[in-house]
């Protein structure tokens, strides 16, 4: 049932102390082999001897991605290049990736936490796990991958794409685990239902999903699809990949290993620390990686922590799901709004596709926002009165969620582009104009 019992159930103060000792180990390697945190820690007169208890970590400067990124591709190095065996990157989709590096250790580590969290999902060396995750720079395939082969499951690393295939290796193997991004999964579900999957008759039993944000509406829709429960997994790149936090079974938020990344939850604006269970920014430093330790992270993921015990048996704390990114919160006519919220109405709906796209322009220096939704294919050929009345229906249900007022088009089934991997959720025409 554990996979680490010892780690996994320490008492806070065990916990705590074992924290302790690998922080200030962290902090003396950041300050005496990388010359970049040397010279930060100079700056701001912190030395290693200055972390006397946990909380004085918030004497230590806090990493940004552009700081990542300013010491790329290797300034962030702890080890000889030569002692460095895979290296992993961000997408880079907005500038240089950042670069991740792993010694053999760290690639321990890793495997070490993922196998936790597939134990904790119920998985075990009997499963047949389907990697829909893509092998290669992105962390998400080989993390899962090392995961599985660690607990002795079977892995069939497809990679993403081909999704026909996808379907046919998933009935000819019998794959009880599929593991897939969200936005991949629901696409995956049209195709199975296309090639005749039934819930009831499959050899699922359970789904992994992560990299990228989803609501728990999302969560109940694959479900549904599959017929099987799906949990969530959480990890960055920059901090190591996924499993950093995954769910157990009791699917009420994710258990960080702990002793290997610590969590900080600060306001997006301030910085400042936030109370355990209070929403904010999540921090993470890494207390034990050889090759890069990256100190007091800040991912932009808004989450909030859980330190009561799960009835689960663990006593790591619990990060809730992540409900968006402090970078991806649209600014609409002044008002907040996180792609999120956009999700959560619309899968109470039905009639329509869970498959969206928010466009935001700035016609005569006024926002507007429009979404734009997949009708079902029995809506779609209704009549025109069902149509507008659906197109009435969502809007108000978003109206609630976010408080302002959005333009509705339904379209054809089927038209909105399908991810492999990462939807692109959001396209702010706005600053091209
Ligand atoms: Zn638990």
């Amino acid at each position: 049932m554990f996979w680490n019992e010892k780690i996994e159930c320490m008492s806070r103060a065990d916990l705590e102390e074992l924290q302790l000792k690998k922080l200030q180990n962290t902090v003396q390697r950041a300050y005496d082999k990388i010359p970049y945190y040397h010279d930060k820690f100079e700056e701001m007169q912190v030395f290693p001897e200055d972390i006397q208890t946990l909380s004085d970590i918030t004497k230590l400067p806090y990493t940004t991605k552009d700081d990542l990124r300013s010491v790329y591709p290797f300034g962030l190095l702890a080890v000889n290049q030569k002692d460095v065996v895979e290296i992993h990157t961000s997408s880079g989709t907005t500038g240089k990736p950042v670069v991740s590096c792993y010694t053999p250790k760290d690639l321990d580590v890793w495997s070490e936490v993922m196998a936790r969290g597939l134990t904790m999902m119920g998985i075990d060396e009997n499963d047949m796990i389907q990697n829909t995750h893509g092998y290669g720079l992105f962390t998400g395939g080989f993390g899962l991958h090392y995961g599985a082969q660690k607990i002795g499951a079977t892995v069939i690393p497809i990679s993403t794409g081909q999704t026909r295939r996808q379907i046919e290796i998933m009935n000819d193997f019998e794959t009880s685990v599929m593991i897939f991004t969200p936005s991949y999964g629901l696409y995956l579900s049209e195709v199975a239902e296309e090639e005749g999957f039934n819930p009831d008759n499959s050899s699922l039993k359970a789904i992994g999903f992560g990299a990228e944000m989803w609501t728990e509406e999302m969560r109940q829709e694959i479900q549904k699809r599959f017929g099987v429960p799906a949990y969530n997994i959480y990890g960055l790149t920059e901090i190591t990949g996924p499993g950093i936090g995954i769910e157990c079974t009791e699917q009420n938020g994710l258990h960080i290993a702990e002793d290997y990344f610590y969590p900080e939850i600060v306001d997006p604006v301030s910085l400042e620390q936030k109370k355990s269970g209070e929403k904010g920014v999540l921090v993470l430093t890494n207390l034990e990686r050889e090759a890069m330790p990256v100190i007091r992270f800040i991912t932009k993921d808004i989450t909030s922590l859980n330190h009561e015990k799960c009835s689960c048996g663990r006593s790591l704390v619990r990060m809730s799901r992540v409900t968006g990114r402090s970078d991806d919160m649209l600014k609409v006519k002044g008002v907040a709004v996180f792609p999120s919220q956009i999700e959560k109405a619309l899968l109470k709906i039905d009639d329509i596709e869970p498959h969206y796209q928010i466009i935001v322009t700035r016609p005569h220096r006024l926002d507007q926002m429009e979404v734009r939704v997949e009708a079902s294919k029995n809506l779609f050929f209704d009549e025109v009165k069902k149509l507008v009345a659906t197109k009435e229906k969502i809007a108000s249900y978003i109206e609630n969620e976010i408080g302002i007022r959005v333009n509705v088009t339904l379209v054809e089934p089927k038209t909105i582009p399908r991810s492999e991997g990462k939807a692109v959720r959001v396209i702010d025409k706005r600053k091209f104009n």
